[in-house]
């Protein structure tokens, strides 16, 4: 897998007419310079791994900055030239395609996806996010680098290479769509995490290498002659290879047998426009029979990630079952080189038709989304147990750039991570176009505009509508340097709204000695500096509240105030020292919500998610049918949790009013 030079500018002369060679030649050299002296481990000049992972990528037809960052690719890490040289000798775009592979560089694999590991590949994602190139590069880097492991000389860094390898590279080229690549990536994986495997299933391919190579040399012959007599030109027929790797999944997933497997011919049928794809599918059926069932037209219904083609069986020249693929010369290269095609086809393209670069952003942006959904689905995966993705969500900004979040978080959360000012100024959201509130739960590929106010924000209750440390930190911040005055009375308004939300007078009800015991309890002296403390944040009112009343005298049944609306703002985090009983309180919900598809599922949903059991659920219509009226009971440990309840069910879409009344109380009419 070592290749020259020449061979690169070869390769991409074929695609790039217009390739400037001295550029290409000019970052080869230099290149070649910063790693002079240094050798591969299997003892050959190091110059040699940057070139051939620049030859791998004209199989994908990569462009000429893409080949020059390829050859670069190594120099920051690794030698005495830095980025800046780099951007002195070939310009911005160059530099930042290096500097994105050298980032990518530290993704390293750990047995337990930690925060550091989540991070490095959140980096990975939003780096190709910006620019797909990098990660094109990071994949042929690491293609060339499997294909010369066995110089490694230790089986424990071949071993954790290769798992690296095969638990991020792999999943990425195939969700990537790049076929060719992938293939070739899985096999060496295989070969240096089974050898013996491998070696069994390789062997048993060369016994029947003769047998199949000629069964689907005449096939192809004979589908050639069936189309030429049919008039149908420029078309291409090829054999499918079958990489060892698919082969040994399918023995293991489907119990059979090599032969029954790997005996199967696949053929691919590329021809020039989607009239054509259907006679050639009623040629070949009319000369070979097809077998039941098996026919499926991707091309008039597509696969859901875009995939499209007509694949059938046949029983083919000697009766050999024959798997076909029939497609026109786009669809090929779209299946084969996915993500690439799009970008590098794209481009070509784009420079005649001028599309909007945002067209362009866009198809990446669908395939990240894919990248989620795919890693839950892909069985392989889940067995190495690679979840890194479980908690995360990608959103979009309206321009498309990529912002991933902690699941569950919402526009305000989202708001911050843009900008703190945009954070602070947040008035209302468009989530996809839609007006939503703002604490309204976000999903990934939701694409959010944040629409700001000059109004005084954010008010210390946003503190518990946020998910990440990054926008309670920024809060924090902006709270702390408002005037002191301001703060105590921020600090006393959300106390006595809070112990108003339990059915109780609010802060007038606080005795002089129980303000003495609070401070002791917080070992901070001066009610004000208790106020003080509240409206930055520091103390949560909560911890007060808790430390007032007990868990029995908030939310047990007897002291449910009757048709207070329940208090919106509830406190997400459980930090308080006083703790709770645990003890389980049957709390009365009434929900006014409207009348859809899917609320009940909803409501059960977000319980579900905090681990609440729901009892005795029913629900009334309104006269005219618009709204209903949820009511259940639903067994709440302590405050805390209690209004989290009430703040996951404000969030559900459709929910009007949130209740809690007393045990004895039945419905009331909307
Ligand atoms: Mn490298």
């Amino acid at each position: 897998m070592n290749h020259k030079i020449e061979e690169v500018i070869e390769a991409a002369r074929k695609y790039i007419p217009e390739l400037n060679k001295k550029r290409l030649l000019k970052a080869y050299e230099f290149a070649k310079t910063a790693h002079e002296r240094q050798l591969r481990k299997d003892g050959s000049p190091y110059i040699v791994h940057p070139v051939s992972t620049a030859y791998i990528l004209t199989d994908l037809h990569a462009d000429e900055d893409t080949l020059i960052g390829a050859l670069l690719h190594d120099v920051p890490e690794d030698t005495e030239y830095n980025l800046s040289d780099i951007e002195k000798n070939f310009g911005k775009k160059i530099a930042f395609l290096v500097e994105g592979i050298t980032k990518l560089s530290k993704v390293h694999y750990r047995h337990n996806m930690e925060d550091r590991q989540v991070e490095s590949l959140k980096k990975l994602f939003i780096h190709s996010a910006q620019d797909i190139r990098i990660i094109l590069i990071k994949l042929a880097d690491r293609l060339h680098n499997m294909s010369t492991i066995q110089a490694i000389p230790k089986p424990e860094k071949r071993t954790r290479i290769a798992k690296e390898t095969i638990e991020i590279y792999v999943p990425v080229a195939n969700l990537l769509g790049i076929w060719e690549l992938k293939g070739q990536l899985e096999d060496l994986c295989f070969k240096t995490l089974f050898p013996e495997e491998f070696k069994h299933i390789e062997e048993l391919a060369q016994q029947s290498a003769l047998k199949q190579k000629n069964i689907i040399k005449r096939s192809i012959n004979n589908i050639k002659r069936f189309f030429d007599e049919n008039k149908i030109k420029n078309f291409r027929i090829e054999g499918r290879k079958k990489t060892l790797f698919s082969v040994y999944k399918k023995m293991l997933n489907k119990g059979r047998s090599f032969h029954e497997i790997y005996d199967l011919i696949g053929l691919r049928v590329i021809v020039n426009n989607i009239g054509q794809c259907y006679q050639a599918l009623g040629i070949l059926h009319q000369n070979f029979t097809p077998k039941l069932g098996r026919l499926k037209d991707y091309i008039a219904i597509p696969k859901s990630n875009g995939y499209q083609s007509i694949h059938t069986t046949v029983f083919g020249v000697d009766g050999t079952i024959t798997e076909l693929q029939i497609r026109t010369w786009d669809m090929h290269l779209e299946s084969e080189y996915g993500v690439a095609a799009h970008y590098f086809y794209t481009n070509r393209v784009e420079k005649k038709r001028s599309l909007k670069k945002t067209q362009k952003k866009s198809l990446w942006v669908k395939k990240i989304l894919e990248i989620q959904k795919d890693l839950k689905n892909n069985k392989f995966i889940e067995n190495l147990k690679l979840d890194v993705f479980q908690d995360r969500i990608f959103v979009f900004t309206p321009k498309g750039d990529v912002v991933d979040l902690p699941k569950g978080a919402n526009s305000i959360d989202f708001a911050f991570h843009i900008h703190t000012e945009i954070g602070r100024r947040a008035a209302s959201t468009l989530i996809n176009g839609k007006n939503e509130n703002l604490t309204h739960r976000l999903r990934t590929g939701d694409i959010i505009e944040i629409i700001t106010t000059d109004a005084a924000r954010p008010i210390v209750d946003w503190l518990d509508l946020v998910h990440t440390n990054l926008a309670k930190n920024k809060i924090k911040e902006y709270l702390k340097n408002q005037p002191e005055e301001k703060i105590i009375i921020e600090g006393e308004r959300v106390l006595d709204q809070k112990i108003k939300g339990y059915g109780y007078a609010g802060i007038s009800d606080i005795t002089a000695e129980e303000k003495d015991l609070i401070q002791r309890q917080f070992e901070i002296k001066g009610w004000n500096e208790i106020l003080y403390m509240i409206g930055c944040g520091l103390i949560h009112a909560n911890d007060v509240i808790n430390f007032l009343f007990s868990t029995d005298e908030l939310i047990g049944e007897e002291s449910a105030p009757k048709n207070i609306d329940a208090y919106k703002y509830g406190g997400e985090r459980s930090h308080s020292s006083l703790g709770a009983p645990p003890v389980v309180h049957k709390v009365h919900f009434l929900l006014e919500v409207i009348n859809r598809v899917g609320m009940l599922r909803d409501i059960s949903n977000e319980m579900a998610a905090l681990g609440i059991n729901i009892l005795k659920l029913t629900t009334t219509l309104s006269e005219d049918s618009s709204r209903s009226l949820v009511e259940f009971f639903a067994e709440i440990r302590d405050v805390n949790q209690y209004e989290k309840v009430v703040n996951y069910l404000y969030r559900i879409p459709g929910v009007l009013k949130v209740k809690r009344l007393q045990n004895t109380e039945s419905s009331l009419k909307i």
